[in-house]
């Protein structure tokens, strides 16, 4: 390992382009929610059984014991977690670290997470605010009666400077895949018929019952994901999207980014940096787009900390198409904090490794190693989200 090397890299304030606050609980956890960042599976076993066995985590485990100072076991390290207060804790993690800015899609779990502002104070950090297209549609039912007034409130939101928005976000990857089909006027039919539907259901039974008007529709996710890129376009806001693994809802298939072509062919979203988040198993295809679109962006965050050890593998075989510029970094930090410092910690350890391999090959001098992994961690997303931190 290149020692200068790794310490420059470790001085790179990490500007965190994806993230979620983390749950506004009680600080004092069982061992499963401790788990649980490491997987989106819905079926306990998973967490009970299986993701004590996975090395990502027991890697943070280890390492968590060090930051904590005590034995490097689940139970020990939950109990030193567990006896810090809620703020200084956060703060320990985020400077340990050298958490930059965040960027938050503020709809994950909407209720149940830190507001932003509120955040931003136990950070001590600036945190900006990343809109989830599909789940603002959701919110918006009893304003809106047709899928006109829904998108009209939608193009509002995107286009108000009071909003302050640095990035819109996708989960149609969640919900009904990327192969997006251009708008027609039997699309538009089936999407305003879905949505009034979806409405009808969703005002007329228990705010609280699971997925009630939940939109996992194709012609109405579709038009939702074309109408937020055009009033993205004439600010080139970014729109990040959820790509390959996450939910066991998922069909992976529907997940590979390549079927995202009917947007890298539509000219006017060239001004619209398409960030493409996660990856996995489909990064080498990610880094493809990269290399051939000039507005399409690659991250693997959520990847890095739970791949863990391939951490290394999967950032080397992203470089071998994409741009230095087009690739970024972020944690996908959801529920509890220590994810996001785990996911900070494994950027900077793969970066260390891959950049400082390809100096000892002699392929990159040391300063331009260095200036490559502020580019990923720091100066892309600045750039990318026309943002200040
Ligand atoms: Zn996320």
């Amino acid at each position: 390992m290149d020692e200068g090397l790794r310490e420059g890299i470790g001085q790179v304030a990490f500007v965190d382009h994806h993230v979620h606050a983390p749950f506004k609980r009680a600080h004092e956890i069982p061992l499963d929610d401790f788990r649980r960042p490491f997987t989106e599976a819905s079926i306990p076993a998973v967490w009970t059984e299986n993701i004590p066995t996975l090395i990502g985590y027991q890697w943070m485990v280890r390492e968590l014991a060090r930051l904590l100072h005590c034995e490097a076991t689940e139970d020990a390290v939950l109990a030193a977690r567990n006896a810090m207060a809620v703020v200084p804790y956060h703060r320990l993690l985020a400077d340990a670290a050298n958490l930059g800015a965040c960027y938050a899609d503020d709809l994950f779990a909407a209720g149940q997470c830190y507001p932003i502002d509120v955040w931003s104070e136990v950070l001590r950090r600036p945190v900006e605010r990343v809109l989830r297209v599909e789940t603002f549609v959701e919110q918006g039912y009893a304003a809106c009666e047709t899928l006109d007034d829904a998108l009209e409130r939608l193009t509002l939101e995107i286009t108000s400077p009071a909003r302050r928005l640095v990035s819109l976000k996708s989960i149609a990857g969640y919900r009904t895949g990327l192969a997006f089909d251009p708008p027609s006027a039997a699309q538009r039919q089936a999407a305003a018929t879905a949505y009034r539907d979806l409405r009808d259901s969703a005002l007329s039974t228990q705010h609280s019952a699971l997925f009630v008007g939940r939109i996992a529709d194709k012609a109405l996710v579709d038009t939702i994901v074309w109408t937020a890129l055009e009033a993205a376009a004439p600010q080139a806001l970014p729109m990040q999207f959820h790509v390959a693994f996450g939910d066991d809802d998922i069909i992976m298939t529907k997940n590979d980014p390549t079927l995202m072509r009917a947007l890298f062919a539509h000219e006017p979203f060239r001004a619209v940096p398409l960030v493409l988040l996660h990856c996995y198993p489909f990064h080498r295809q990610a880094a493809y787009l990269a290399c051939t679109y000039p507005n399409v962006y690659a991250d693997l965050g959520l990847t890095i900390p739970i791949i863990g050890p391939g951490a290394a593998t999967v950032l080397a075989e992203t470089l071998e198409l994409c741009p230095t510029r087009q690739l970024l970094a972020s944690t996908d930090g959801h529920m509890e904090p220590e994810f996001q410092w785990f996911a900070i910690f494994v950027w900077r350890w793969a970066l260390a490794r891959v950049l400082g391999q390809y100096v000892a090959w002699d392929i990159l001098d040391g300063d331009t190693a260095l200036a490559t992994a502020h580019a990923i961690l720091h100066d892309n997303a600045l750039r990318i989200y026309q943002a200040e931190y």
